[in-house]
């Protein structure tokens, strides 16, 4: 089997989608106790990071009424907006995910916050979640 899977894929981040930084961050950091780590903004949306052991949380804000955040709450409201899963070879993975029919909203990788190559998955095609990856 030439295209077999690797095993490292684990969570990189869980996204979610706010309507306000400022009154959102005090919770997580504060009361939950996660450390803020500082993330360049991406897509639209201010980006508040929390490390949580290996993974991060990261609040998404909208810059702007036409961003992808604020359509996301406005049809929506807040709550979680994509996951992120960090797999060791992103081109492998998108093929792998091509062939198994799974609609693509990235058909290559581009680059994501922090430099990173990233493709999203539609979630028509993954159980109605957002789907990000990303490579190590
Ligand atoms: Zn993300």
């Amino acid at each position: 089997m030439s295209n077999v899977p690797p095993r490292g894929t684990r969570i990189a981040h869980v996204g979610l989608a706010v309507t306000s930084l400022h009154e959102t961050l005090p919770l997580y950091r504060d009361v939950l106790g996660l450390s803020e780590v500082p993330l360049d903004n991406a897509d639209g949306a201010c980006i508040a990071g929390l490390s949580a052991g290996d993974a991060l949380v990261e609040l998404l804000e909208a810059e702007s009424p036409d961003s992808p955040i604020a359509k996301f709450i406005a049809k929506r409201g807040p709550g979680i907006h994509h996951i992120c899963f960090s797999v060791d070879d992103l081109d492998a993975t998108l093929e792998r995910c091509r062939a198994a029919g799974v609609r693509l909203i990235d058909e290559r990788p581009r680059l994501g916050a922090e430099g990173k190559r990233i493709a999203f998955l539609h979630p028509s095609s993954t159980a109605g979640v957002l789907v990000e990856l990303s490579e190590h």
